[in-house]
């Protein structure tokens, strides 16, 4: 009886899965001061407080800050609901139908403001057939919302008025001591969404952090679950894995966690096509070296090159099959890209860029009369030259080529005429090519 009622006071005090009290850090232990947060961010969390609501900024900014790394962009979580929020910003609006967020504009920036959200539970959640959660759109408190969230150190929130991070699940310290850990049972969590699996493998490179063994542990079996992530999800993770500017840590994390074993075609496309291996490590350690020096990356390029050894093969098949070769470059194209469609949604102006790309290369083979003029005036001229610089590094071309394409561009009007190689036939021009030694092109500029 009294055991009995123990337990029942327990329950009550401290739900399944509901931490108890969250720890309220101070900036002397955290080091995140209000003047990192943007002024935005630090606008929306005072006005919704003075409002008389909960506000924080929350999830990876603060994380990032912590770690030393300059936030991508500001999330604020709160108690007040949409409407609320929407009727204390004039340049705000609400957005997503199913769990409705608000933007809130200001200045140049905006600021994504969510509701605290309840724990997804999938037993009362609806969910897929593999207990992928469907639905995960009620409003919580603020432990709730916390606890729903995936890792310790994604669960952090600051509060701009008083410097302080109000920790639930000791994620200051698992930054503190580099360890990515999951938020209650990872196998569970996997199930309800298997995207964490890569989120894993793409927080631990950018942060630095290793992935606690439990986490880490049933990631190899529970690999099979992407399978049933939809498409457009999948193209999501993977564009924000391949542009963290950690994308090769990523892709070896990824391959020593056994994610990309025929599951996704494209990640066996990256690591596992020996031919283009080479080319598609050197396309990411440049797209990296971008990123790390706040250059633009064009996902466009990125996916043009991650694709280019698979459209080789297929252009040359049909090429051997007495097609001709720009029709054939064209159908290998359609081809390759509607074989990654079916599991990686490839947004068709992504689609479109990557095909200029790829389209542009047989016509870097031309230098006589008046084509090399003409490519030169392409918009995408610039892409698909670094594009055809790559294919030499990796060795399928001459560095020649690109080396003579560059010359000739920066080459004064008059001068480029005496640069134009001869071009009656193929064969010669082949020919003529593989016996240069490279840089031999550079010569005609200083004439
Ligand atoms: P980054 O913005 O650097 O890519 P992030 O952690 O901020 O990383 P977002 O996708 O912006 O990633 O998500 C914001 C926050 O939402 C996360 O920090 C985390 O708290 C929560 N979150 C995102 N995705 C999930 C998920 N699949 N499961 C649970 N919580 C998630
Ligand atoms: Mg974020």
């Amino acid at each position: 009886m009294i055991r009995k009622l123990l337990r029942r006071v327990f329950r009550r005090a401290a739900p399944a899965n509901t931490p108890p009290e969250p720890a309220v850090i101070p900036v002397t232990r955290h080091g995140v001061r209000r003047d990192q947060i943007s002024p935005a961010a630090n606008k929306v969390c005072t006005t919704l407080q003075e409002a008389g609501h909960k506000a924080f900024v929350v999830g990876g900014a603060v994380r990032d800050i912590i770690v030393g790394q300059t936030p991508k962009d500001f999330d604020v979580a709160t108690s007040a609901t949409p409407e609320e929020v929407r009727a204390l910003f004039r340049r705000s609006r609400i957005i997503g139908r199913r769990f409705k967020i608000v933007h809130v504009m200001s200045g140049a920036e905006t600021i994504e403001v969510s509701t605290f959200r309840a724990m997804q539970d999938a037993e009362s959640t609806e969910t897929d057939e593999h207990g992928r959660v469907l639905r995960d759109n009620v409003f919580g408190s603020m432990a709730e919302d916390a606890t729903r969230r995936d890792f310790t150190v994604n669960a952090l929130y600051y509060n701009p008025t008083d410097e302080t991070v109000i920790d639930y699940h000791h994620g200051v310290a698992d930054l503190q001591q580099k360890t990515l850990r999951m938020i209650g049972d990872p196998r569970v969590r996997y199930r309800e969404d298997p995207v964490r699996m890569l989120r894993a493998a793409r927080l631990g490179a950018k942060l630095g952090l290793s992935i606690d063994p439990a986490a880490r542990g049933p990631i190899r079996e529970m690999a099979d679950l992407l399978e049933n992530v939809p498409p457009a999800r999948l193209f999501d993770e993977m564009l924000k894995l391949l542009m963290s500017g950690h994308a090769v840590k990523c892709l070896r994390q990824l391959r020593e966690e056994g994610l990309h074993h025929g599951l996704l075609p494209l990640l066996d496309v990256i690591l596992e096509q020996p031919m283009g291996e080479r080319f598609v490590w050197l396309s990411l350690e440049n797209t990296d070296e971008r990123v790390r020096q706040g250059k633009p990356v064009s996902p466009g390029f990125l996916f043009a090159t991650l694709l280019w050894h698979e459209v080789l093969v297929d252009w040359e098949a049909r090429k051997a099959n007495g097609e001709h070769s720009q029709p054939a470059l064209f159908e290998a194209m359609d081809s390759v890209l509607d074989r990654q469609s079916g599991k990686l949604a490839i947004t068709r102006r992504i689609a479109g860029d990557i095909k200029e790309i790829w389209a542009l290369q047989p016509r870097f083979e031309k230098r006589a009369g008046k084509t090399p003029y003409r490519l030169l005036e392409q918009p995408r001229y610039r892409a698909g030259w670094d594009f055809l610089r790559l294919r030499a590094q990796s060795g399928e071309l001459p560095m020649e080529l690109p080396d003579w394409w560059e010359a000739f561009a920066d080459a004064h009007p008059e001068a480029r005429e005496g640069m134009l190689v001869p071009d009656r036939n193929g064969t010669t021009r082949k020919r003529r090519r593989r016996r240069k030694p490279a840089g031999a092109a550079t010569a005609p500029v200083g004439e």
